[in-house]
């Protein structure tokens, strides 16, 4: 048991994946901030294993279930904003559209092609998510990562991340719980322009409302 309000047991996890397939977690968390999360990994009994789920729109979860603590980062690691610099900073549990459509209507540009991938940041940072002639190293600064043992958040460019094709060296201990990626000024107008062009290449080319976890075969 892990006594904490953000704590339920056994919360079946098929809803909260786009394959809507798999078992049950025997101890699900989410977390409001980053106290919050400290506090349960503290609480966990040792050696529970802990895995982070985003919008569980890359993982097929076994029918077995996941005999540890499953995390899902909660309200204000959604949180989205802009910085005078003109970087914009996003909590590893803002979905990637909302953060595309928040930065074009600032007039931020760069992060468009984000608005067709149905993820998190953080599942983004984890695989270096991309499409649309760009990927999430290309336009990253930074990310804070906990990690899930020590407890201790370390700032991690790409380069520390080795963010490669569709990969990076982080593994289930590590939380990616925020995110900050350099943008050019740019119009509105253009930027929104861009984002309808983008969600009317996918509707068009990639079957939307089906249950599916996007390419599931390496780009040659
Ligand atoms: C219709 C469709 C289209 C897609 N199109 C694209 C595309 O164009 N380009 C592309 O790259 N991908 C695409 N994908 C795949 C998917 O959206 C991306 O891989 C996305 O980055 C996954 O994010 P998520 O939050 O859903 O991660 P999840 O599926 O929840 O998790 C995936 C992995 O990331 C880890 N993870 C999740 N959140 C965190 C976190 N905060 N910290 C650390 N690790 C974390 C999980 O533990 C797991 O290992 C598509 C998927 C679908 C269903």
């Amino acid at each position: 048991m892990i006594d904490h309000p953000s704590v339920r047991d056994n919360v079946q996890l098929a809803p909260l994946t786009t394959y809507k397939v798999g078992g049950t977690a025997r101890f699900f968390a989410e977390p409001g901030d980053l106290g919050e999360l400290r506090e349960v990994l503290s609480l966990a009994p040792p050696d529970t294993s802990v895995v982070v789920l985003g919008r569980g729109s890359n993982v097929v979860v076994s029918e077995r279930g996941i005999d540890g603590l499953v995390i899902k980062l909660g309200r204000s690691f959604q949180a989205v904003s802009v910085g005078d610099d003109g970087d914009v900073t996003a909590g590893g549990g803002a979905a990637l559209p909302k953060v595309a459509r928040l930065a074009a209507s600032w007039g931020r540009g760069g992060l468009g092609f984000f608005v067709g991938i149905p993820g998190s940041v953080g599942g983004a940072v984890r695989m270096n998510a991309g499409g649309h002639g760009s990927d999430t190293a290309h336009v990253m600064r930074h990310a804070l990562i906990l990690d899930s043992t020590t407890r201790q958040l370390t700032r991690s460019t790409p380069r520390d991340l080795e963010l490669g094709y569709r990969c990076s060296n982080l593994g289930d201990p590590d939380i990616v719980v925020q995110a900050t990626f350099a943008t050019t000024e740019a119009d509105t107008d253009i930027l929104e322009d861009e984002i309808r062009e983008i969600t009317r290449w996918r509707k068009a080319n990639q079957p939307g409302g089906t249950l599916n976890a996007g390419s599931v075969f390496k780009n040659p």
